[in-house]
């Protein structure tokens, strides 16, 4: 293809997230499978072949196994996400990490090992969960005022926890 130098690019448009769900991990694709996939000109994908997505061999046409496009589009997309402070829980309304509210969160046992730390946003006033584990009680309460949740107090619904786990980085706190 010819270069056009003259005409001025277009500005950087912000980076899309994609939904790696989309793709089979017992499948193969080709290039044009996957641009058709994600509704990607096929050259956004070559980009991705030339940033590490690999494919099975060289044989024409190119073929990228589902779990080598999963892997790729995972840890390029993992090492975009910004991390959490500490003291701070990722805010799903505000896509920001925030400090809870008189820096309180409530500790919600989950089973043996695990918790859900929840606080409230002070400039939107949503949820704030974040999920850790029992055993870093004791780090938590050097950044936050940690309060145990009665047990009947456990959160009945946690679907909303866990898409948020999922829209923020995966930290184990
Ligand atoms: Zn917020």
């Amino acid at each position: 293809m010819a270069e056009r130098p003259n005409i001025p690019r277009r500005p950087r448009r912000k980076r899309r997230t994609y939904n790696v769900r989309l793709v089979r991990r017992d499948l193969s694709y080709e290039i044009r499978e996957i641009a058709e996939l994600f509704s990607l000109h096929p050259q956004a994908v070559r980009r991705w072949q030339q940033r590490g997505l690999t494919p099975i061999d060289e044989r024409r046409p190119l073929l990228f196994h589902g779990s080598e496009i999963i892997r790729f589009l995972s840890e390029t997309q993992q090492g975009r996400k910004k991390s959490v402070p500490p003291g701070q829980i990722y805010c799903c309304a505000c896509r920001a990490p925030r400090r809870p509210v008189n820096g309180v969160v409530e500790v919600h046992r989950r089973g043996r090992t695990k918790l859900i730390l929840i606080g409230v946003c002070p400039e939107c006033g949503t949820r704030l969960n974040r999920f850790g584990s029992i055993a870093k009680l004791p780090e938590y309460g050097n950044h936050f005022a940690v309060r145990e949740a009665a047990p009947e107090r456990l959160p009945a619904r946690c679907d909303a926890v866990d898409k948020c786990h999922l829209a923020k980085e995966t930290e184990h706190a």
